[in-house]
């Protein structure tokens, strides 16, 4: 059975300059059996209802500006699977979460830059899975469960995300050697809740984390962990790391 996986895909840059995380992404692919098929919940998908992508060929989005130009070249052609698209709206709704499908939906940078590192071919079909923007933690982990029976069925379940998000307190010259006390004192208290398996603190970190707020101004992408979390089995960490001082890079693994 395979695992679901929470991954930090850091900036759209990652795709060129894979750092630590490439090669993290790179054995984790080779640990795991080969996927059928990729469900994607990306914090880069937020919108009014739960959608899910039914597009047969979706496009490479480069839904980001003022990088160079050889990452707008950047394509990850993978398929789309309506059939699977199907099914999952079958599921959500089996769980009481109305869902409708998206045939035009493309390929957000949350789903492609990770996956072009853990799957270069673009050969395995790929479906993703919506925000809806009142969702909170405790509906995303819903989300998770809803779907977790697919991972029996040879689908990988990825919440894509980043374990701290505040752009605005990034330093561009900082190496991964460097890391703001407040960044990592949010992560490690993520980690602690999750290897506890403290589900009640988890849904509340907003108020129980230090430096919740700062970790994550808003919470998008926070929320694909637990999707994540939701979705799979026993946590264990597969990566740890942080870029531009205060950017998680971490990769989690559920089952
Ligand atoms: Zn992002």
């Amino acid at each position: 059975m395979l695992p679901s996986l929470f991954i930090s895909h850091g900036s759209p840059m990652l795709a060129l300059q894979p750092g630590a995380s490439g090669p993290a992404l790179k054995r984790l692919a080779a640990e795991i059996p080969r996927p059928k098929a990729i469900v994607v919940v990306s914090a880069h998908w937020e919108s009014q209802e739960l959608l899910v992508s039914g597009n047969p060929t979706p496009e490479t989005w480069h839904d980001f500006g003022g990088f160079p130009r050889e990452l707008f070249a950047v394509q990850y052609p993978a398929p789309g699977q309506p059939q699977l698209a199907a099914q999952i709206v079958e599921l959500l709704k089996a769980a009481d979460l109305n869902a409708q499908i998206d045939n035009q939906r493309p390929f957000d940078h949350g789903t492609w830059v990770p996956l072009s590192l853990m799957y270069p071919g673009a050969d395995i079909p790929t479906v993703q899975v919506s925000m809806p923007s009142h969702m909170g933690p405790a509906l995303q982990t819903r989300v998770g469960q809803a779907l977790a029976s697919l991972r029996e069925q040879g689908v990988l379940l990825i919440g894509s995300g980043s374990i701290t998000h505040n752009l605005g307190d990034l330093d561009w010259r900082a190496g991964p050697e460097s890391i703001e006390p407040w960044a990592r004192e949010f992560r490690d208290w993520i980690v602690d809740k999750l290897a506890n398996q403290d589900e009640a603190a988890l849904h509340d970190y907003r108020r129980q984390a230090p430096h919740a707020v700062r970790s994550h101004p808003s919470d998008e992408h926070l929320l694909p962990l637990y999707f994540a979390r939701g979705a799979g089995g026993a946590f264990s960490v597969a990566h740890q790391g942080f870029t531009m001082g205060t950017l998680g890079m971490d990769i989690y693994r559920f089952g």
